[in-house]
């Protein structure tokens, strides 16, 4: 069933006929189709001429398969026949059909960009070059064309006697108009020249006496943006010297710079007047942040701040016809500053313009993408800053393990750090306690999860006029339906999954809920019987639905809706409710934000005198070598979250484990000394950023096959890696085409030995598996892993390209491939 790889491969099927070729051209098809680097070969047509002059990065359509199926695709490159594969004849060869008016052109770094990224995300490059591209822009959403006037130079039409008044008066008061006011709208001239009707105007068009231009817009409806223009007066010294030194790599190539600072330390400060400083050399910023969570406060911060440059907002919050006009004042140039989520990192700043980029809170998850390509947006913006020659800076209170050790120890990354917060903050004081000693404090039977500690808290608190912010990652009213019998043991689990469900109380229906399965989405009621032994199911566990309640139970004064407000995905459906929500506790007339790491991001309240956290262990328990940093970024971000102004802030930690180490550091806000630890613990397991991982996913329907397909995949891979092995070639010469997961692109590889799987050292790719995946179902298909570990990313890479070529690794909808695996369940 392996589809053979054949070098650059044409659609054969059907002949050019004889169409007079003036070339040919790479064309990446939006399809499945693995042609790896390029895409498939088609051949110009010298008619019409805009097709003839086609250009790499232009939206084409052309006849695919024996039907000759019209799709879309991306030309890649353009050559001449001289350059044509040997092995093709060109009567064989398709035209391309026509250009695809429509859509804008992409800049040849873009190109660039995808073509790296197809190799390295293992991700066909016609899919990758689709998701650079907005639906919106390739739907043309917003455009409207309209028709301007201005005087004919030389009007050869009626003699003026023989005008009307009113055409006179066109003509005289289009003849007044400044120059930068014309041609002009004819709607605007009707307006300004107190006609009632165009007819006047429209007779004179006719007459000769004005010339049209058409000129398309894209018009896009804006509710009024959030502007913040607070200006701090002076940098603090420590500020200062970050500025400059970052400063000093702008306009010299590229570089990476990665800024260390504790939450509130003015990082956002620096970013702008570096941007600043961008501008003033004449080229652009691009800034991206995580999720939409941080672009309301970022983004009014940016709108104020630059004013009189054109800031373009790129999120997914935005209509079709928003996200068209900011792409498209990138595009042109117009916006000297982008601002945007993980897909940002493509926006198509012309070549040669781009002067730094900026990536926000760089340890955050939403940067990885889920779905291919699979890509990393702090990672593919390292890439492009190379491609573009300009420096970035990777900013955080909480940096990935891969960026500090990129920083720390192989110094491939320049590092500047903040340790002390912003004049007139101080951090927060933490104080942690033992969820287990608290639950024991309580005498009745019923559920707390807010315990003496932080209640008294929260009480005064509201009563000292304060605001408040409790967090819980989990999401619903319950995630553990049961039967209270052990010996029965029935736990419910969803259908179509192996997966528990979640229980969401519903106060509009009758059974009070119903229960969600977190992985598919699906629905079910809740069942008031154990279907196995017909006893009264009980629901266990956390989540913000239960806070909600017990908040509203033991304050009288906090009422959902008015003086509480919920914030997670169930509550939050668009980048709008999430804008009033923070609106809303900005003014004060909400008092306590209650939700999921949603509010532990980037918010800068400065009346927040208390941070609760109700569960800090929601992370730790799951299966991924990453569950203790996620558990310390988390409370440390949230943390972070409290005492920005003069007023001391608190922040209470309940946890079952008060002892662990990234709780414990994480109260301390000892970042460095976490990540000491943490490495330490990574090298010795021969775990990333010390190694490198891929993860294949096999799924279907069918168990057998899909694990028949896993077992075929890992075997044929350990042979390819055999061979490698013996040939000596261990791919080290190849591993400046990988950009190591946060490293800088081009260097050298770290020659980290693994160790703890004791299988690999140095050279070598190890593969695992195959095994079924945590989960081991979802949607009713079923998931088998193998897993790719390697020194490093140049020898990952080689086996990727290998097994690509080989047709051994096929990307599609039954075999998924992620390098840099962010989730491993
Ligand atoms: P970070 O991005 O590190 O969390 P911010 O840049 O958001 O920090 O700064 C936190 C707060 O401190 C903001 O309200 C900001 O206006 C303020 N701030 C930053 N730098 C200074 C400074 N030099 N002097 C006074 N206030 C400052
Ligand atoms: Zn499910
Ligand atoms: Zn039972």
């Amino acid at each position: 069933m392996w589809r053979r790889y054949t070098g650059r491969v044409t659609d054969l099927f059907a002949p050019a006929m004889s169409k007079p070729v003036v070339g040919y051209a790479h064309v990446a098809v939006e399809r499945a189709v693995d042609r790896y680097p390029d895409g498939l070969t088609y051949a110009v047509p010298a008619e019409p001429a805009p097709l003839a002059d086609v250009r790499p990065g232009r939206r084409v359509i052309v006849p695919l398969g024996r039907s000759d199926r019209p799709v879309a695709g991306y030309v890649v490159d353009r050559f001449d026949a001289s350059q044509l594969d040997a092995d093709l004849d060109p009567s064989k060869i398709k035209c391309i059909d026509r250009l695809d008016d429509a859509a804008a052109e992409l800049p040849g770094q873009l190109i660039d960009l995808a073509r790296w990224m197809s190799g390295y995300y293992c991700c066909p490059i016609g899919i990758t070059l689709a998701s650079m591209l907005p639906a919106a822009v390739k739907r043309n959403v917003g455009a409207v064309t309209r028709t301007l006037v201005d005087l004919a130079d030389a009007p050869d039409g009626e003699p003026a006697g023989r005008l009307s008044p009113k055409q006179r008066a066109v003509l005289d008061l289009l003849a007044s108009l400044p120059v930068d006011e014309r041609p002009i709208e004819i709607a605007d001239l009707a307006s300004r020249a107190g006609l009632k009707t165009k007819g006047p105007i429209r007779k004179l068009i006719d007459a000769g006496r004005l010339t049209t231009f058409r000129k398309t817009n894209i018009e896009a409806d804006w509710a009024d943006r959030a502007v913040d223009t607070a200006t701090p007066e002076r940098l603090t010294d420590q500020q200062q010297r970050v500025l400059d030194d970052v400063s000093r790599a702008v306009g010299r190539g590229y570089s990476t710079h990665m800024l260390y600072g504790v939450t509130g330390s003015g990082k956002t400060e620096i970013y702008i007047r570096l941007m600043q400083r961008v501008l003033e050399t004449g080229r652009s910023a691009l800034m991206l942040v995580p999720e939409i969570a941080l672009t309301p406060q970022t983004g009014g911060r940016l709108l104020g701040r630059f004013a009189d440059q054109r800031v373009a907002v790129l999120h997914s919050g935005l209509t079709a016809a928003q996200r068209h006009q900011q792409w498209s004042l990138a595009a042109s140039g117009a916006a000297r500053i982008v601002l945007g989520t993980r897909s940002a990192v493509f926006a198509p700043i012309p070549d040669d313009q781009l002067g730094v980029i900026v990536v926000d809170e760089e340890h955050d998850g939403s940067y990885k993408q889920d779905q291919a390509p699979r890509y990393h947006g702090r990672d593919v913006a390292v890439r492009r800053a190379h491609l573009a020659g300009c420096p970035v800076l990777l900013g955080s209170a909480t940096p990935s393990m891969e960026s500090w050790h990129n920083a720390v120890h192989r110094r491939s990354y320049h590092l500047h750090q903040l340790p002390q917060r912003a004049p007139g903050m101080k951090l927060p004081k933490v104080r942690i306690v033992d969820f287990a000693e608290q639950r024991r404090q309580r005498r009745d039977k019923r559920v707390h999860l807010i315990g003496p500690v932080m209640e008294q808290a929260i009480e005064r608190t509201l009563e000292t006029g304060g605001q408040a912010l409790i967090l819980l990652n989990r999401r619903g009213y319950a995630n553990y339906i049961a039967c209270p019998d052990q010996i029965c043991g029935w736990v419910m689990t969803c259908r179509h999954c192996d997966a528990t469900v979640v229980y969401h109380r519903h106060g509009s229906l009758p059974a009070g809920g119903f229960v969600r399965c977190h992985h598919c989405l699906s629905e079910q009621k809740l069942p008031e019987q154990c279907p196995l032994c017909t006893r009264r199911v009980v629901t266990f566990g956390l989540g913000t639905q239960r806070v909600e309640e017990e908040l509203s139970r033991k304050f009288a004064s906090l009422c959902l809706g008015t003086t509480m407000l919920r914030l997670d995905a169930d509550t939050m459906h668009s980048a709008r409710d999430f804008h009033d929500a923070l609106d809303r506790f900005g003014r004060g007339e909400v008092r306590v934000l209650l939700g999921t790491q949603m509010i532990a991001k980037g918010l800068d309240f400065p009346n927040v005198r208390l941070v609760g956290v109700i569960n800090a262990d929601t992370a730790i328990s799951l299966p991924d070598f990453r569950a203790t940093e996620r558990t310390f970024q988390l409370v440390s971000q949230v943390a972070g979250r409290g005492g920005r102004s003069e007023q001391p802030g608190h922040v209470i930690v309940q946890t079952f484990h008060p002892d662990m180490p990234a709780i414990q550091l994480a109260a301390t806000h000892d970042y460095p000394s976490f990540a000491r630890q943490e490495l330490a613990e990574r090298q010795q397991c021969g775990l990333p950023p010390f190694a490198r991982l891929a993860r294949i996913v096999v799924r279907d329907p069918d168990h057998v096959r899909a694990r028949t397909i896993a077992e075929r995949t890992a075997e044929a891979l350990r042979q390819v890696a055999a061979e490698s092995a013996r040939a000596g070639e261990g791919g080290r010469d190849e591993t400046d085409r990988g950009a190591p997961a946060g490293a800088a692109p081009g260097e050298t590889p770290s020659g980290a030995m693994l160790s703890g799987g004791g299988t690999i050292s140095g050279g070598g790719v190890q593969v695992r598996g195959p095994s079924a995946c945590v989960i081991a179902r979802v949607a009713d298909y079923h998931r088998f892993q193998v897993e790719l570990i390697a020194a490093t990313a140049g020898e990952l890479q080689s086996l990727i390209t290998a097994g690509r070529n080989r047709g051994i690794i096929t990307p599609g909808s039954t075999m998924a491939i992620d390098v840099d695996p962010t989730a491993l369940m």
